[in-house]
């Protein structure tokens, strides 16, 4: 190990997720936009939303049959007039002792009823004048009626400011009437790649490129993480491996931006020229968190030159290790930005169908996947760079420092798709 390296104290990751999460609350976007329902998917909620009614709006029929008293249907084979009908839009009469209401799924109930028989169990009365219905069972008191105010009560919190809207939460806006929505400013963040051996895919063909050179894969995995989770990005290129390009980079990507996210050049190698870049424009934490993969990562913030300043954090180079480190830590950051709850998701516990006989001294983060028989299946190669084991897996184990597993033992899943985009 470096020199420099081995005077970087190891940092547990849930202490590295928490400073995160402090430092995003203290630069919390105080901006807020209103936005139309339809458009608020992903957003972040900026204040709560209170319901200015019950839902539903009145007791209404769950099903297509009779409303009735629960009271007149004394005994099976009870025959009651049916003295009106009501489909949903519509309000009926008062429904007077003896009489049963033909109703409709979604139908308000006639003042009077109290529970709803379903259709398949009443049998109306062939010629019957006035019609008649004979009910083949006694509905309970309130049986098939949606109650008033059984899903939202008029004046209750319908969704908690810091919720990230998924689809069914703007429907539950929209059940209380909401068009329009106050939510949180998108994160502005400019993402950089940095390294001299990256080349952009599209600019030289496969076949042409140069002993040395990889594609830089990063910027698209860390561009398509940043937009799920409900970024607006700018996508600030690569930067070269020195120490004036960097300093310019990191400058000009601070102007108009909550947060720079760079990968690579983070270690304290001598082609890393993060460090004493960030140094000079700003400040920088380099911090060794004790997880596999991702172990560098380093933490500050880049001065704006019209005042105030950007966060920045920098992730490890190799590729699977930035998707784990975006997951953990930079999901943990823009979430305590935007004022969402930062912490982890909470694990799944789940039985492991595979070994792992030598466990890493730190944290481990491993590319798994749920078989069909319930059990996680490990991808056979955990190495930082294979980003294959990304794509092939749906989700990380989190194996405690040390922990070996043995194929039925308990373990920790984390699925990706509570990570991404949340
Ligand atoms: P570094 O942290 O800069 O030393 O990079 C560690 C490893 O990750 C090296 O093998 C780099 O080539 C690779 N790497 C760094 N950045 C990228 C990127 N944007 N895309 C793909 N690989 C990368
Ligand atoms: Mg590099």
């Amino acid at each position: 190990m470096p020199e420099a390296a081995a005077r970087v104290p190891l940092l547990d990751l849930d202490e590295a997720l928490a400073r995160l999460a402090a430092a995003g609350a203290a630069a919390r976007i105080a901006a807020v936009e209103t936005v139309a329902t339809q458009a608020a998917l992903g957003r972040v909620l900026a204040a709560d939303l209170v319901s200015p009614i019950d839902v539903p709006p009145a007791d209404h029929s769950a099903m297509d049959g009779y409303a009735l008293r629960a009271a007149d249907a004394s005994a099976p084979g009870s025959v009651l007039a049916v003295t009106q009908r009501i489909a949903a839009g519509q309000v009926g009469a008062p429904l007077a002792a003896g009489e049963a209401a033909r109703i409709f799924t979604g139908a308000p109930l006639p003042p009077g009823a109290d529970a709803v028989l379903m259709q398949e169990l009443a049998e109306p009365l062939p010629g019957a004048q006035p019609p008649a219905v004979r009910l083949r069972e006694l509905p309970r008191p309130g049986q098939w009626v949606r109650r008033r105010g059984e899903d939202l009560r008029r004046g209750s919190v319908v969704l908690a400011a810091g919720t990230r809207l998924a689809p069914q939460a703007l429907g539950l806006a929209a059940t209380v009437g909401a068009a329009e929505l106050a939510v949180v400013r998108r994160p502005r963040v400019a993402l950089l790649s940095t390294g001299d051996e990256l080349v952009r895919p599209g600019s030289v063909a496969p076949a042409a490129l140069a002993p040395g050179a990889i594609y830089d894969s990063n910027r698209d995995t860390l561009h398509a993480l940043l937009q799920a989770a409900g970024c607006e990005v700018s996508d600030c290129g690569n930067v070269p491996d020195r120490l004036d390009a960097t300093r310019a980079a990191l400058r000009a990507a601070a102007a108009g931006h909550d947060l720079i996210l760079s990968s690579g050049g983070v270690s304290v190698g001598e082609e890393d020229h993060l460090r004493p870049a960030l140094a000079a424009e700003g400040r920088v934490d380099l911090w060794q968190v004790a997880i596999k993969p991702g172990k560098p990562l380093a933490f500050g913030a880049v001065r704006r030159a019209e005042g105030g300043e950007a966060l920045y954090l920098g992730l490890p180079g190799n590729p699977v290790s930035s998707f784990v480190t975006f997951l953990l830590a930079v999901r943990t950051l823009l979430r305590a930005l935007q004022g969402a709850d930062p912490a982890l998701p909470p694990p799944l516990p789940l039985s492991a169908g595979f070994d792992w006989p030598r466990p890493d001294a730190r944290r481990e983060f491993l590319r798994v996947r749920l078989g069909t028989d319930g059990r996680l299946e490990l991808h056979p190669n955990q190495s930082s760079g294979v980003l294959s084991s990304a794509v092939w897996a749906d989700g990380l184990v989190d194996n405690p420092p040390g922990q070996a597993i043995r194929a039925g033992d308990r373990v920790r899943y984390l699925p990706l798709s509570s990570l991404i985009g949340g």
